[in-house]
């Protein structure tokens, strides 16, 4: 395959409109937060139907936000998932908590049934991870927060445009089925972007209150306006705070990624569908799940190799892919594999299922940029790859004859 013609692992979709905004946002003399990121806010906010949606420069930044914002610290115990981008755990850690890794099912999400089991009394929150747009069985970890008084801070990093239970990621829902603060990214390669950027919803009005002033060096709005006949240079830091904000310029391109965000959805779903059809009958390797009462956001689409059918590893397959001009990745390095964290006590806990999963799955690309012409090649690449490198079993009947 000509080098031209690489298929790369992600291609974002920005289009004229994107463009245009940035460009009157830069002609407009502000570049900061301002208007348009409240319009942003307020757009994101009723997409996902919650009353507050704070902008903030990633979802990395969300996450701390949240947890520094509902008190988490120093003695407590967060619950996450190996299975997820390192930036999950520091945000942990920065606020002082320590991580417990509760190992995932079948499906790549945190197993409910496995929390309860690593619930202690110093457990403060559980923080699931929507991986690659599967929404995580949130009933029960709801429930399962209301019985020990747990908060729920859920790591939507996939999940812009994933719905759970009719409801999308992010709505504030009622009868105490809802999640104290979740936090979106609009990172270059998610669903929708900003280039660098996030979101936090919560349907908390003290809370979003609480985070604003933590995402902006401290300093109270409230007390501005108390103390505006101090004139407008005054305000008042309060707490010990972030720069954490999202600019204008990166709020422009979001108010057009996100009116684009479902048929973004449609485009990865239905290249989605098609890579399922095509891997279905081949029994070297297993599709990924598509969950049951939801809509899959389909930000990531994890193959899965059966390795004991085939003569290659994960490692040599993404290479054969390469060489046919198709760009792939592995989501992710499970946490307690990176030197950092596998110093830590904390990693040593068991995460079998992680550790497994994480030998055999490959990400294809899957993006709405991507032409139907170019889905078929990277069918096509991974077919001939598995032709290649199948393991011939004897036939049953000849293996009794002989
Ligand atoms: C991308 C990602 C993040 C971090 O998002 P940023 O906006 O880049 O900070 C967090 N968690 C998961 C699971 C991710 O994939």
């Amino acid at each position: 395959m000509h080098p031209d013609t690489f298929i790369p692992f992600h291609m974002p979709s920005i289009g004229d409109e994107e463009v245009r905004e940035v460009e009157s946002t830069l002609r407009s003399g502000w570049l900061t937060t301002g208007p348009r990121t409240a319009q942003f806010e307020k757009e994101f906010g009723s997409y996902v139907r919650t009353p507050h949606a704070i902008a903030v420069s990633s979802c990395t930044a969300g996450l701390h936000a949240a947890l520094s914002a509902l008190g988490v610290g120093k003695g407590d115990e967060v619950i996450t998932t190996p299975l997820t981008f390192c930036s999950t755990v520091h945000a942990i850690l920065q606020t002082g908590a320590k991580p417990v890794l509760v190992d995932v099912r079948a499906d790549g999400n945190i197993d409910p049934e496995k929390i309860e089991k690593a619930v202690t009394g110093r457990t403060r929150a559980i923080l699931p991870v929507h991986l690659a747009g599967l929404p995580c069985e949130m009933k029960v970890i709801w429930r399962l927060a209301r019985r020990h008084g747990l908060l729920v801070v859920e790591d939507a990093a996939h999940a812009a445009g994933t719905y759970y239970r009719g409801r999308s990621i992010g709505a504030a829902g009622d009868s105490g089925d809802v999640s104290d603060a979740v936090c979106f990214s609009f990172y270059a390669t998610k669903n929708m972007t900003t280039g660098e950027g996030g979101m936090i919803t919560t349907p908390s009005k003290s809370l979003a209150a609480r985070i604003r002033i933590l995402a902006l060096h401290g300093m109270s709005r409230d007390a501005w306006n108390r103390y505006s006949k101090h004139g407008s240079w005054y305000y008042e830091v309060v707490a010990s705070g972030f720069k954490y904000n999202l600019s204008d310029i990166q709020s422009a391109i979001g108010i057009h990624q996100l009116r684009k965000l479902d048929s973004f959805i449609q485009a990865r779903a239905r290249y989605a569908e098609m890579y399922n059809q095509a891997f279905a009958e081949l029994e070297e390797l297993e599709t990924p799940p598509a969950g049951t009462h939801c809509r899959h956001s389909w930000h990531l689409y994890m193959l899965r190799l059966n390795l004991s059918s085939l003569k290659i590893d994960r490692k040599g397959f993404i290479e054969q892919l390469r060489r046919r001009g198709v760009g792939a990745s592995v989501h992710f390095i499970p946490i307690p594999l990176h030197p950092y964290f596998s110093r830590m006590p904390w990693a040593a806990r068991r995460c079998d299922q992680a550790l497994n999963l994480y030998q055999r799955v490959v990400s294809l690309p899957l993006y709405p940029a991507l032409t139907e012409a170019q889905v078929r090649h990277v069918i096509g690449s991974v077919k001939h790859i598995v032709a290649t490198y199948r393991v011939r079993r004897p036939h049953a009947a000849l293996t009794r004859a002989s």
